[in-house]
């Protein structure tokens, strides 16, 4: 198969879970690292659980994620693309039907006409006999006066199980072998004449040449029907690389209800797309150049490579997403990243729009090389739009109840009030001169003006956010702090 095409195929009954966006992830960064076609197909089948408002909350997560696809359905603005339409399960039910009918025409399938009743009653004796159910091959190879003399009773079509085995080459798994008496003559269309999930994923995938299968490895039990079934309908067997699932940082299946199954709860914590592609690409594949992990969209789209996929599954840590988040953002150009922290303050109800624009860069040039994630804006930045009505009890009890706190305290106002030009350099000469004066380290000095500016223990810069607070500002505050120290006001 020269052309690679691959494709991911979810079946949109809810939000895009984080399995799906891997599954998605792998097959788009091996499309674009081999120069393939990556397609988008809707299995929809399942009406009852299929709503509109899913398949747009799936393809929106595709987008957030930067994730585009070559061919695929109509979405919002984006017609349907590609040479193989239609590209929802939904809209190719006749071409599954022709399909089976090609293999009872060629009795590769045959109509089976047992009863409910006769089913159950099969169900039973295998339960009985501590065996597992299965078809009894009742009408596998009825006469054709018997099929006649049925007239139009209802049937289903089921697919003839070869004997021998069925090796599924996965590019990921290895050879897997599976002996074909394992199966019994599975069902491929339905008393309705519905098709069945695995006579419709193999048709689609063969008509639309798709030559990978890439997907979860709860499929992989699966793959031998599909093996069958290609094999049936003379069409070539694709390569298959089933991968394993995300599990969380318990070493359990994301489960739907968890927060962060849904891709865009990741981006409503302020997490970069970039980013959690970097860490969901490391949940499978072992970069070339030991030890690295930072990787751009652009890198991984270069580097990634089928080969280096592993089998094991791997769990979700969230120090290494929080890490490679913050490497992420110090990426970002500053312009960037301060509409998208601005957009975070607005949203918060912070009147950040008053300021000007080279305050609001400033601030968030002084906040880039600090936060892990977006989000943490708020808490870098919130003292500047209010006065600090509470100070951190742990620092306070660390900074401030000594006996020579309030001296500090009004050595340092002194010092902050000798300050002409009041930029961070000089603020920052100001305090050296006062700590070699006297013998006081930085640290002595930075702390207690920290919680006296903020409130906090951490933030942005001391000298640098001091500079935006403003000559005045940070006085009225450093005094505030005074009183506090002297009056020992419960902190709350
Ligand atoms: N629709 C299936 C799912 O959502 C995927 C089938 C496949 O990838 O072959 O799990």
């Amino acid at each position: 198969m020269s052309e690679i095409r691959c494709r991911i195929a979810p079946s949109p009954s809810g939000f895009l879970h984080i399995g799906t966006a891997k599954i998605a992830l792998f097959n788009w960064l091996f499309a674009r690292s081999t120069g393939g076609t990556f397609v988008l197909r809707l299995e929809d089948t399942d009406a009852e659980r299929t709503d509109e408002t899913y398949v747009q909350a799936m393809c929106d997560g595709f987008h957030w994620l930067g994730i585009h696809w070559d061919e695929g359905p109509e979405f919002g603005s984006e017609p349907e693309r590609g040479d193989y339409r239609p590209y929802r399960q939904s809209q190719r039910r006749q071409i599954h039907v022709d399909a089976a009918h090609r293999l009872l025409e060629s009795g590769k399938a045959y109509k089976c006409f047992c009863t409910k009743e006769e089913l159950e009653a099969m169900r039973e004796k295998a339960a009985a006999e501590k065996r597992p159910p299965r078809y009894e091959g009742t009408w596998r190879d009825a006469s054709q006066e018997r099929i006649d003399a049925m007239g139009n009773a209802p049937y289903v079509v089921r697919f003839r199980v070869p004997e021998g085995e069925t090796v599924i080459h996965d590019i990921v798994q290895g050879d897997v072998r599976v002996k074909n008496t394992e199966f019994d003559d599975f069902v491929i269309l339905k008393g309705n004449g519905d098709p069945i999930f695995h006579l419709a994923v193999v048709v689609d995938d063969a008509t639309m040449k798709i030559s990978h299968v890439i997907r979860g490895d709860d499929h992989l039990t699966n793959a031998a029907r599909h093996v069958m079934l290609f094999e049936a309908l003379g069409e070539p067997v694709p390569q298959f690389a089933h991968l394993p699932m995300v599990l969380d940082d318990r070493g359990k299946k994301f489960s739907k209800r968890e927060h962060g199954a849904n891709v865009l709860d990741w981006r409503d914590d302020g997490y970069l797309p970039e980013a959690l592609i970097n860490y969901v690409a490391l949940l499978g594949w072992t970069p070339e150049e030991a030890g690295r992990e930072l990787f751009s969209m652009e890198e991984l789209k270069h580097l990634f490579r089928i080969e280096r996929w592993g089998k094991s599954a791997a769990r979700f840590d969230r120090k290494k997403l929080d890490w490679l988040n913050g490497q992420h953002i110090r990426r970002l150009a500053l312009e960037e990243f301060r509409d998208r922290v601005t957009a975070i303050l607005v949203k918060q109800g912070f009147p950040v729009m008053d300021k000007p624009e080279a305050w609001r860069t400033r601030m968030a040039e002084i906040c880039q090389e600090k936060l892990a994630t977006l989000n943490q804006i708020v808490e870098y930045t919130d003292f500047f739009f209010g006065p600090v009505t509470s100070y951190d009890e742990k620092a306070v009890r660390k900074q401030w109840q000594n006996d020579e706190a309030a001296g500090v305290m009004e050595l340092m106002i002194g010092a902050m009030e000798s300050v002409g030009d009041w930029t961070s350099d000089h603020i920052k000469a100001a305090y050296e001169q006062l700590g070699e004066q006297h013998e006081l380290g930085l640290g002595k000095l930075v702390h207690p003006t920290r919680l006296a500016l903020t409130g906090k223990s951490v933030g942005p810069g001391l000298f640098e956010l001091a500079e935006l607070l403003g000559k005045h500002e940070a006085l009225a505050r450093m005094r505030q702090g005074l009183d506090h120290i002297r009056n020992g006001i419960a902190a709350t």
